[in-house]
């Protein structure tokens, strides 16, 4: 993954997104917003299909997965949880977070709104802004600090950030020496010294902030330079700016470890409050702004001429050009005096984030009254660009149909230097090639991300796999609707596969700043995508897993669940004991490694049975299928639970046997990640199933 400009499918991840809605609001003529949202709604209603490329044909993939011979993959003291660093976070049952895995009746979360004006000085590369954000203590607790995050601290000279991470690797910072300027920072309107630690800062209230609802207002001025390697989350290209981490922001405040302040490394992503936004960003004239929300002012820095093509755009199904080739063109050369300020709002996220260049080509559609849009730069961005809006429309009602109606007005794709990164409604992806392909798997992930973590808040720096791994996990059944034929799993088995024969790899759990950066695709990613399809597929079966899966979406939407709370979720709604799946593929390193002994003949008052002989070479368990071939050259399929292995890690399986049994497979489906492969075979095997999608019912 790391530096992988070229992306192909199954994809790299890492970068989101965000764009603006342009349902005109409040301080335009009501009369025209109206009627401008209605028409839309009406037009949008009809779930018309979208417009859907022929499929790409992907490079062949080598099912032929060689993985060797099973060696010692467990390695006690890596593989113990309490041996790392890492924090064990599995709270409750209690009044907050139920045994059945759904926010308790007590359950509680912080909330942060926020008004930010900030203006970008494209001469001084310099962002100077104020927030002011009001934010409400709905904890049972009275709080006296709070803390924020000052994420472009990382750039400050010395940051613990720089020095984890090589300065020239993904997350690096490059030498670029920047940091937040903080001019005046007030609560209630009283000023205050703030605490400085690394990326996160302390503000003691002049007045204790009551629990159940207290309200304070912080307000802050700040400014900072934008790198133009922002880890590769944020940045600038020449006159092409992505910004992003560029206020400072709530730390979350939960009941499992109060305040959560987890510095800003690089790798980690982020955990923040959900509330209400409102910002205004004020840039040179000639540029074009795309951002989180919906802008409030179309009039002030839109000509008549776009926003009626906006307006068409919002009402169909193709996609309509905003700007086009020529006019983006032009407006790269033309001479601009003066700013413009571009307002927008966006409800019920915990980020926002924006780009601006003044030679944006611009490309919108809709799908169920959203508003897709893509944003880029041509020829820097490839031709593939010009399917953007499309493979946005595309994505977000694949997974609108799939798991959870998108919730927000607008989704918007940008084309820039951060080769992919997530925000509420916006995703940076980078400039791609002329392939679609080349860009399909990254927007199509960072819009993934729009269901976790945008929606579903759980702890990005904490746990990596409840974010980029369960998205991952999403991005295949996109993937392969997509492309009908592809299957997921080589792609994912084979990366998880290197992270453990170069011994790179450490617990799902890991919190991913502990992970190892050549790890991170298989660790963050393709594991826990790889063993969430395994677990839907092969041990609780896709219907009651899809269930239980929507289920866990609909009840933490906007909330903050923790590793727990999916854990008890999925095991309610599955009715499954899985204690022995999270621990072995979330807590340990070690994999699936089940052989076939021996097979004998039995018989017993005239009923013949086979014997098959079954061993578990690792810690772990996991039900088992297996497939006899009989001397007439008919097959039949056997299934054993989990269970056989609570005793001990051999196991005879005595089952009836239509006659002569002359050879047995494990796994008649071949997606089980099974080790060794070479120790699942017995006599002269019956055929698999044919690899297919991994992903079907
Ligand atoms: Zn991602």
């Amino acid at each position: 993954m790391q530096g992988a400009r070229k992306v192909h499918w199954p994809l790299r991840c890492l970068a989101l997104k965000h764009s603006l809605r342009v349902f005109p609001n409040r301080n335009e003529s009501e009369v025209k917003s109206y009627a401008f949202l209605f028409i839309a709604l009406v037009a949008c209603t009809q779930q018309q299909r979208p417009v859907v490329l022929a499929p790409v044909q992907m490079a062949a993939i080598d099912t032929s997965l060689n993985v060797g011979q099973p060696h010692n993959v467990f390695d006690t003291q890596r593989d113990d949880p309490f041996a790392t660093t890492n924090r064990i976070d599995w709270p409750g049952p209690n009044r907050y977070r139920s045994s059945g895995g759904s926010p308790g009746p007590d359950y509680w979360q912080q909330r942060a709104d926020y008004t930010i004006v900030a203006s970008l000085d494209t001469g001084t590369t310099e962002l100077t802004g104020s927030v002011q954000i009001n934010y409400t203590n709905n904890s049972p607790d009275t709080l006296r600090y709070v803390w924020l995050q000052a994420d472009q601290n990382l750039y400050r000279t010395g940051s613990k950030g720089s020095a984890l991470f090589p300065a020239d690797s993904r997350w690096g910072v490059r030498g670029f020496e920047g940091g937040y300027t903080f001019n005046d920072v007030r609560v209630n309107g009283t000023s205050v010294q703030p605490r400085i630690n690394d990326t996160m800062m302390r503000l003691d209230l002049p007045a204790p902030l009551m629990p159940r609802g207290g309200k304070t207002t912080i307000a802050i001025k700040y400014s900072f330079r934008v790198p133009e390697h922002g880890s590769d989350r944020m940045g600038r290209d020449s006159s092409l700016y992505e910004l992003a981490q560029w206020y400072p922001r709530m730390a979350v405040y939960d009941d499992v470890r109060g305040w959560n302040t987890d510095p800003y490394l690089g790798q980690g992503e982020f955990y923040l409050e959900y509330g209400d936004f409102d910002y205004s960003v004020t840039v040179p004239a000639g540029y074009v702004v795309a951002g989180s929300g919906v802008l409030q002012n179309p009039e002030d820095v839109l000509t008549a001429e776009q926003r009626r093509r906006l307006a068409s755009a919002a009402a169909s199904s193709t996609v309509v050009q905003v700007i086009t080739q020529a006019e983006a063109a032009a407006a790269k050369t033309r001479q601009t005096t003066g700013t413009k300020t571009w307002r927008f709002r966006a409800r019920s996220v915990h980020d926002v984030a924006w780009a601006g260049a003044p030679d944006f080509r611009w490309d919108a559609t809709s799908w169920s009254g959203i508003l897709m849009q893509s944003y880029y730069e041509f020829p820097k961005s490839g031709k593939a660009w010009e399917q953007a809006a499309e493979q946005t429309q595309w994505t977000i009602r694949q997974y609108s149909e799939l798991f959870f109606p998108y919730p927000y007005p607008q989704a918007t794709s940008v084309a820039g230097p951060v080769g992919g990164m997530e925000y509420p409604m916006f995703v940076m992806v980078g400039y791609g090639t002329d392939d679609p392909a080349s860009i399909f798997g990254t927007v199509n992930h960072e819009h993934g991300h729009e269901w976790f973590p945008m929606i579903v808040g759980s702890n990005e720096r904490r746990y990596a796999w409840m974010d980029e791994g369960i998205n991952t996990y999403l991005n295949a059944f996109a993937n392969e609707a997509r492309y009908p034929g592809q299957s997921a799993y080589p792609g994912y088995l084979r990366n998880w596969v290197a992270a453990v024969t170069s011994g790179t790899q450490s617990p799902l759990m890991t919190a991913p700043d502990n992970i190892d950066p050549t790890a991170l695709g298989a660790i963050g990613y393709r594991k826990p995508a790889l063993v969430l399809l395994t677990l839907r597929n092969h041990v609780v079966g896709a219907d009651l897993f899809d269930r239980a899966f929507r289920d866990y979406i609909r009840a933490w939407a906007f909330k903050h669940p923790t590793p727990g709370d999916f854990f008890r979720r999925i095991e309610n709604g599955t009715g499954e004991d899985l204690s022995w799946f999270w621990r072995s593929f979330f807590y340990t390193t070690d994999v699936l490694d089940i052989a076939i002994d021996s097979v004998a003949m039995q018989s017993s008052e005239g009923q013949n049975f086979a014997k098959i002989s079954l061993h578990r070479l690792t810690s772990v368990p996991f039900p088992v299928r297996f497939r006899v071939a009989y001397a007439d050259g008919t097959a039949e399929d056997f299934s054993l639970p989990v269970n056989i292995w609570a005793r001990g890690n051999r196991f005879d399986a005595i089952v009836p046997a239509r006659g002569k049994v002359t050879g047995v497979r494990l796994w008649p489906d071949p997606s089980v990640p099974d080790w060794n492969p070479a120790n699942d075979t017995w006599g002269t095997p019956p055929p698999a199933n044919a690899r297919g999608p991994v992903t079907r019912k």
